[in-house]
């Protein structure tokens, strides 16, 4: 049962993420409906719990049906054996954290009135604003790289509908601090002004709503409903694209709330004038407001937004290591997180202080599996330049020794390093087929083994190409 539920959730959840907190979850028993699994500690227990109670629950009750129940035991160090299991209810467990995708909510909430639309006013509509409370101001860094954006974020939760930024829209890259940044907005207003109906969905979620309206010939209540809000907060547009239907809806609410003096606030992955998909008739309307970017953070932000995730979370670890982390991890705010988590988990797991050394050991990992992807181009570039060998001749059907090595590390680097196919290797060197690329694999491996010359060039160009790809 466990292995089937591993291999459903090794399909959700990211492979860095499945490796550190499922792998090392061992099944104990499965008695009725009550599966116990095993955790390493109290630390991993408390993440589980916060972070994938709900992804457990339902692949456990997609195998085992609706009674199922979920069982923890911690491991103890030995000698103090109280393994008193942890009992976690499935069926019946409510939604301790926030989940950003699986809260699903009416579109008409608290109103007996048959079609409330009709009288609109007569009764505040209320709905539960979709946020999460975690995500305030307060936890928001502010550096050089969100300076702009989280100011106006500020101005725009004083004053919904109130100031000249409206729309206010927030882009930049994956992990940068979107989600975040538009959810403290809607949580500023809501604390300034609880009357105010907030209400925070994500594109998707927002076409799926209409698609279903769509089906029940209900789009007008679709639309209604949305009009009824005063702070709208549609996260991720970009997924807007070739959603045409759902545009032309969202354009009508969007004239209908900007006119009534209503906020919106979107965001996006990319610069308005770079959405792809997107009507022009919605992006000349973004232009009215708005749009500020969210940049990578630099070094000391990074250091405080270490220092307030672990102070939430009231953990502390060494200064050095603090830094290290912040040095090292460039690409974003969640592999930041990341990073501190993975650390947090591995010191846990071998009941092991968090220390330089262990950073270090973490973060390797870490980066490998983050990397963006080299091309096998490049590879072949450097390893022709490590080893002097022209390119053409890395091609050629040369039998010459060093050309031959040249060439089989080549492939295995590009194995190693790229997620080609081993046709798709073969067939950049010249048209070689997938059993050359497996024997040249091979050759590499058992040749670092026996020839330690060889294996130091292995080792120096892997490097190159690992810092080539960060
Ligand atoms: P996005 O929506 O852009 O992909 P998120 O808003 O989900 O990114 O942010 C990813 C993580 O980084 C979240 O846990 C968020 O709290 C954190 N984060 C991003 N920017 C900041 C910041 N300036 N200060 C504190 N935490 C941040
Ligand atoms: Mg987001």
């Amino acid at each position: 049962i466990w292995a089937s539920c591993l291999d459903i959730i090794k399909d959700i959840v990211e492979w860095q993420h499945f490796k550190t907190w499922f792998e090392p979850i061992k099944p104990i028993s499965l008695k009725e409906k009550i599966l116990t699994i095993q955790v390493p500690s109290q630390f991993f227990y408390e993440y589980l719990e916060e972070h994938y109670v709900s992804l457990l629950a339902k692949t456990l009750k997609r195998e085992l049906g609706k009674e199922a129940r979920l069982e923890y035991r911690i491991m103890v160090d030995s000698g103090n054996s109280k393994n008193k299991p942890l009992t976690m209810d499935v069926p019946g467990h409510g939604y301790k954290s926030y989940s950003n995708n699986e809260m699903d909510f009416p579109l008409v909430i608290n109103n007996p009135v048959k079609n409330p639309f009709v009288i609109p006013g007569l009764k505040k509509m209320q709905i539960d604003p979709q946020l999460n409370p975690a995500y305030t101001f307060d936890t928001f860094i502010e550096g050089d790289c969100n300076r702009v954006a989280r100011r106006a974020g500020k101005t725009v939760a004083e004053k919904p509908g109130g100031t000249s930024f409206n729309p206010l829209v927030v882009y930049g890259g994956v992990g940068l601090g979107k989600t975040h940044l538009a959810q403290a907005i809607g949580n500023e207003v809501k604390n300034l002004n609880p009357n105010k109906v907030v209400l925070y969905v994500s594109s998707e979620k927002f076409i799926n709503q209409f698609i279903d309206h769509g089906r029940n010939n209900a789009i007008n209540d679709f639309i209604h409903f949305y009009q009824m809000i005063d702070v709208l907060i549609i996260d991720d547009i970009q997924f807007f694209n070739r959603a045409e239907k759902s545009q032309d809806a969202f354009f009508s609410i969007f004239n209908h709330l900007h006119q009534s003096g209503k906020q919106l606030i979107l965001t996006s992955d990319k610069s308005p004038k770079d959405l792809e998909g997107v009507q022009e008739r919605l992006l000349s309307r973004f232009r009215w407001g708005l749009s500020a970017d969210l940049q990578v953070p630099d070094y000391e932000t990074k250091i405080e937004i270490l220092d307030i995730k672990m102070k939430n979370d009231g953990l502390d670890m060494p200064r050095e290591v603090v830094k290290y982390i912040a040095y090292n991890i460039n690409s974003n705010v969640r592999e930041l997180e990341g990073a501190l988590i993975s650390l947090l988990a591995q010191s846990s797991l071998n009941k092991r202080e968090i220390d330089l050394e262990l950073a270090k050991k973490v973060l390797r990992n870490f980066v490998k599996s983050s990397t963006k992807e080299i091309t096998i181009d490049a590879i072949q570039k450097m390893v022709c330049e490590y080893f002097d060998v022209a390119y053409d001749k890395l091609l050629q059907k040369t039998r010459k020794r060093e050309i031959v090595q040249a060439r089989q590390i080549t492939m295995y680097l590009s194995k190693a390093f790229t997620k080609n196919s081993l046709k798709t290797i073969g067939e950049h060197f010249g048209g070689r087929d997938h059993t050359t690329v497996i024997h040249s694999c091979q050759t590499v491996k058992d040749l670092m083994d026996t020839d330690s010359l060889f294996k130091e060039s292995v080792l120096e160009l892997q490097q190159k190409v690992q810092l080539a790809a960060m």
